[in-house]
């Protein structure tokens, strides 16, 4: 693209790099944006800018927090009995999003694929057993609330493994959710029926 302006090009560059962005769309963006006023183009580069700064991982769940505690962990009327187990921070947000669970997360940071090379040191397993085993507040259940798709049933398996001697009811989200669903991408309603409809695993 040897016409186009060196801050098009770059900004497209840029987008180009975000999951499911492809080229076309990338220069799209980039060509959209630049319509823009001014200040609405610094206030976008400094939102994107603060993603580098004063975020960090929750110390106790996992998930992206600008505190070193989330306010969801940190939240006292919060029912610690239940601990929902989630692949990404995303996740957490849609599950949040559904009103339908008030208890607290904990965030793998992925789900097994050996042929991805995401095997079980990758993910924030030994830690969930851990707390589980460390909580003053007892937890009595664990859901599992994987993608319906072969990595998401993969972790819960092997989760459900490593539960196991713990004695703790071990749930997973109803099968409302589509076969190969992304908890991510499931509509509220959906996803809220598949926490009340958990069944044990
Ligand atoms: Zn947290």
């Amino acid at each position: 693209m040897p016409q186009l302006p060196d801050s098009i090009r770059n900004a497209a560059a840029a987008f180009d790099t975000l999951p499911g962005v492809g080229p076309r769309a990338a220069l799209r963006y980039a060509y959209w944006l630049v319509t823009q006023p001014k200040e609405a183009i610094g206030r976008f580069a400094r939102s994107v800018q603060g993603l580098a700064e004063g975020l960090t991982i929750c110390t106790e769940c996992g998930q992206w927090s600008d505190r070193s505690v989330c306010a969801i962990c940190t939240n006292t009327e919060r029912n610690t009995s239940v601990l929902c187990v989630v692949a990404t921070s995303p996740d957490v947000q849609s599950i949040e999003d559904t009103g339908a669970f008030k208890g607290r997360y904990h965030v793998l940071g992925g789900t097994l694929d050996p042929i991805e090379g995401r095997t079980p040191d990758t993910l924030s397993i030994q830690k969930l057993l851990k707390r589980i085993q460390a909580s003053s507040d007892r937890v009595t259940e664990v859901i599992l609330a994987l993608n319906t798709d072969v990595p998401g049933d993969v972790t819960a398996l092997y989760l459900k493994q490593q539960l196991e001697p713990l004695q703790l009811k071990v749930t997973r989200l109803a099968r409302g959710l589509p076969t190969g669903a992304a908890l991510e991408y499931a509509d509220s309603m959906t996803l809220a029926d598949a926490v009340k409809n958990r069944r044990e695993s």
